[in-house]
């Protein structure tokens, strides 16, 4: 099991990253002293050979790490100063018990699949892309967006409407579950196409439902070619392009390991955060 290899690698080495705001800063410094007391070293820079990252934010702040740092294999637990906090595992308030049952290795962890992407422009410039939660393909401006979606390489149709997310099961309550997606468990590997504002008319057809795709199946859109600006995000990240020829999209094994004491329960989690 991945997780056991990851863990065994001990150093007493742990990252504490902050997303910068007074409050999170100060649980920063606060754990900082304590870990020291227990033994550990914290550090505030990445290096790669940490055996723990500990992320003080909300899910904004997580996902920022997570691309800061790259992806890495690394376990992450997050300590919740945001707004939701989803990823997050810990309360400020709960930093001994933290520290406790961290020692004591009363934690499990929770391996979180990625989604993938690959954009081609006809300049022949190909950037690679990766999220936590989804990949947003949509129109840069107020106007219809036509995209022709293949899946396992056949052609099934051209989605006309705001765009489409591409979520990883993790992503599933975020921007897919505003737009009336499922929710997924993570221990699903999955990929959920969500629809934004699909158009069914006479003159447009398109799925109004979200589609699930298993892992090995890849997607392709093609922008229809008179298209002027689309707008991709990852994990919320933009970026305008001008001239795509085409982005494959599909599920990724680079999987984001998240800690969370033995309590934890998906299910769980989802009702007191939604519900
Ligand atoms: P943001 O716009 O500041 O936050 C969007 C909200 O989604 C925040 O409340 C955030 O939690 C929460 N969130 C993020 N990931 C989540 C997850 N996996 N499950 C449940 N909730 C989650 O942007 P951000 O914080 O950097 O997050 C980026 C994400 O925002 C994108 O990946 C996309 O899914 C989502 N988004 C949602 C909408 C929408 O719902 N209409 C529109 C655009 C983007 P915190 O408060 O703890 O940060
Ligand atoms: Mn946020």
């Amino acid at each position: 099991m991945v997780s056991e290899k990851i863990m065994s690698n001990k150093n007493k080495k742990i990252l504490v990253y902050s997303n910068g705001t007074p409050v999170s800063d100060e649980t920063a410094e606060l754990l900082m002293q304590k870990l020291t007391s227990s033994g550990y070293f914290p550090v505030t820079e990445f290096n790669g050979d940490e055996e723990l990252i500990v992320c003080i934010g909300g899910d904004g702040g997580f996902l920022e790490a997570i691309h800061k740092f790259n992806f890495p294999h690394i376990p992450f637990i997050g300590i919740n100063t945001g707004h939701l906090g989803f990823f997050q595992e810990i309360m400020p308030e709960q930093l001994d018990e933290f520290i406790f049952n961290y020692g004591q290795g009363k934690y499990i962890l929770q391996p979180m699949s990625t989604v993938k992407g690959k954009i081609l422009e006809r300049n022949g410039k190909i950037t690679k892309i990766k999220g936590l939660n989804d990949i947003v393909i949509r129109s840069a401006d107020a106007n219809t967006i036509h995209l022709n979606i293949s899946i396992g390489g056949s052609f099934i149709e051209r989605f006309s409407g705001d765009g489409i997310v591409v979520s990883t099961a993790a992503g599933s309550t975020a921007y897919n579950y505003s737009l009336g997606g499922a929710i997924v468990d993570p221990r699903l590997k999955m990929l959920q196409v969500t629809p934004i504002a699909p158009m069914n008319t006479t003159a447009y057809r398109a799925f109004t439902s979200s589609i699930m795709l298993p892992s090995k199946l890849p997607l392709t859109v093609v922008p229809d070619a008179e298209l002027k600006l689309t707008k991709v995000a990852v994990d919320g990240r933009q970026t305008l392009l001008d001239d795509i020829e085409r982005i494959d999209i599909g599920f990724s094994n680079t999987y984001v390991n998240l800690l969370r004491f033995e309590s934890y329960d998906f299910w769980n989690k989802v009702k007191t955060k939604f519900l």
